[in-house]
């Protein structure tokens, strides 16, 4: 079993990357915030808890999100990967993920991080609002609140994963097909 992740700040393009890893080589694609958004929409106990933190551009707890994690590998025995994405966002969680995949036997293959400056995040955001109906994606004091939140709570993970030899960088403010070959080669 694989285990990848898509590393980088919201707007990087990790949904759109992960979906075209998905149609061509069969991995199953991981993404705390549409899980979350599921649990929002069906109502859940859990979906209106996160509800709050995720319309103020706050991160949910930890244990949330490790434990929607759990259950999503304990659930899918039979894929041949899984592609992370929005996931693991703190230390706490990356050193979460690395006890229970050594429990199974499992580690972090490899991070891809897609790097794009702060204003790009903006643009691409605010460009994304307009596909998709999302609250979060919509107002400017929000969108600020999550750029600071991925430096403050999520950059530290780089260190992280260079600690462990297993980040790759790639330019992500680029067109998607050269992004997604350059991942390609990384895989
Ligand atoms: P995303 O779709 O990945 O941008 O996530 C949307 C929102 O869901 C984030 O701004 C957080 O509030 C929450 N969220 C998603 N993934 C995580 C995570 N791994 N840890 C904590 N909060 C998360």
């Amino acid at each position: 079993m694989k285990y990848f992740i898509l590393f980088g700040p919201p707007g990087a393009g990790k949904g759109t990357q992960a979906k075209l890893l998905v149609d061509k080589y069969n991995f199953k694609h991981v993404s705390t915030g549409d899980l979350l958004r599921k649990e929002m929409a069906e109502c859940t106990e859990l979906g209106e808890k996160a509800q709050k933190l995720i319309n103020e551009g706050k991160l949910v707890p930890d244990d949330v999100v490790v434990g929607m994690i759990r259950k999503t590998i304990k659930e899918n025995p039979d894929v041949r990967g899984f592609i992370f994405d929005g996931f693991p966002r703190t230390i706490a969680q990356a050193e979460e993920l690395d006890s229970m995949l050594s429990q199974f036997g499992h580690k972090v293959n490899s991070v891809i991080s897609l790097a794009i400056g702060d204003d790009v995040i903006r643009e691409r955001i605010l460009h994304r609002a307009k596909v998709e109906n999302r609250k979060d994606d919509t107002d400017e004091e929000i969108i600020k609140t999550r750029i600071r939140t991925y430096h403050e709570k999520t950059e530290p993970l780089i260190a992280f994963y260079k600690g462990q030899g297993k980040y790759n960088e790639i330019p992500g403010e680029r067109a998607i097909g050269e992004v997604f070959s350059d991942i390609e080669k990384l895989l």
